[in-house]
């Protein structure tokens, strides 16, 4: 079966001419799936039966509803938790903005990073996601808000860049003018550092914003935090950061998670003024989600009085609210806990 949401117009054009169907017909099709935003084939009036029952053998229609949903008491960050087609879980998370809604998606059913402070690879690797499961999100998120996102980040479970492909296909599916039509200035693309894929990202120039987990400022710090860097090191990152800004004349923004007693002293403050100090970036501080594997945490407080340290030093610096931390809306959280309890059961 052919993931019909993996599908730009050319292609399911294609696809509609393989199944001796008129052109038009994708036109169409395309615009009940992109636009507005049907469940099943059934919901398309004024496409034929025989055409229906085609498409239908031949095509899988992702639509998702949520399992389950947790909305968040102290601002408007709503979790969805999806089931996929294949049974296993991801999450979603919705958080309302005074611009509109931005949908952080999922990007793989697991992770193989093993960042320390995260959620999402602790039970390890499963698959990636294909690009129309990325896309179902968005639209299972919308339908849900009644709402077009403003923005869509791609800060859920996974690694995006470890799943380039389906990454590029999706930006290329979600921004067909045809269909949802996008804009790719208003999609984030987070990643915690595979440096080759920063270079094939920058060279697409598709117009995304990129962001990069960096959470420490020197290879010690940051190996110990995040094992990528010891195959990435923060010299080849910033390299490929400043190369991504002149091939797409794109800000970077750097995320870092202020944990306490880890990453955010004086000495680690400096150490970040002077990786960064000379870059047109923006540094977006998150107080740690504590997850239970750790000890980690931290607080607005820290967060501000890290900001303190390097606005005094010339940065760029913002605080991102934190969203949704009574629902664990740290990344992968929440997928575990239904494992968890699933085994139970
Ligand atoms: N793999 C990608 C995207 C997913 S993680 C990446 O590494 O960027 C999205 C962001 O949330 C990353 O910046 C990640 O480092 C951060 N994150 C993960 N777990 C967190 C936690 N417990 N507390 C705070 N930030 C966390």
């Amino acid at each position: 079966m052919l993931d019909i949401l993996s599908l730009t117009l050319d292609e399911l054009t294609e696809q509609i001419i393989l199944i001796d169907e008129l052109k038009y017909r994708a036109k169409q099709i395309f615009t009940w799936l992109h636009v507005k935003k049907i469940s099943e084939f059934s919901e398309m009036t004024d496409i034929p039966k025989a055409l229906i029952k085609k498409l239908n053998e031949k095509f899988i229609l992702h639509s998702y509803k949520p399992t389950e949903i947790f909305q968040s008491f102290r601002d408007n960050t709503v979790k969805y938790l999806f089931m996929l087609s294949d049974g296993e879980y991801v999450e979603t998370v919705v958080m309302r903005y005074k611009r509109g809604i931005s949908v952080c998606v999922s990007t793989q059913v697991g992770c193989k990073m093993g960042c320390k402070f995260c959620a999402s690879g602790i039970a390890g690797f499963i698959r990636n996601l294909s690009p129309g499961e990325i896309v179902a999100q968005i639209y299972a998120a919308e339908r849900i808000s009644a709402e077009n996102a403003a923005g869509v980040v791609l800060m859920g479970i996974g690694e995006p860049l470890d799943n380039f492909d389906n990454t590029v296909r999706f930006l290329n599916v979600i921004s067909d003018k045809a269909g949802r039509n996008m804009s790719l200035r208003h999609v984030s693309v987070s990643t915690c550092g595979i440096v080759p894929k920063i270079y094939s990202l920058a060279e697409l120039k598709t117009g995304i914003t990129l962001s990069i987990s960096l959470h420490a400022a020197t290879d010690i710090k940051r190996s110990k935090l995040m094992p990528v860097n010891d195959v990435y090191n923060i010299s080849a990152l910033i390299k490929a950061c400043d190369e991504y800004l002149k091939l797409t004349g794109r800000r970077v923004s750097f995320e870092y998670s202020v944990i306490d007693g880890e990453n955010n002293s004086r000495e680690d403050a400096d150490a970040l003024i002077k990786l960064l100090k000379t870059k047109n970036c923006h540094v977006n501080l998150i107080p740690v989600n504590s997850i239970r594997e750790t000890t980690f945490h931290s607080g607005k407080k820290s967060a501000e009085a890290f900001k303190l340290l390097l606005t005094k030093g010339g940065l760029n610096v913002t605080v991102r609210r934190t969203l949704g931390t009574d629902i664990d809306a740290a990344c992968g959280q929440l997928r575990r806990t239904k494992k968890d309890t699933a085994k139970v059961k």
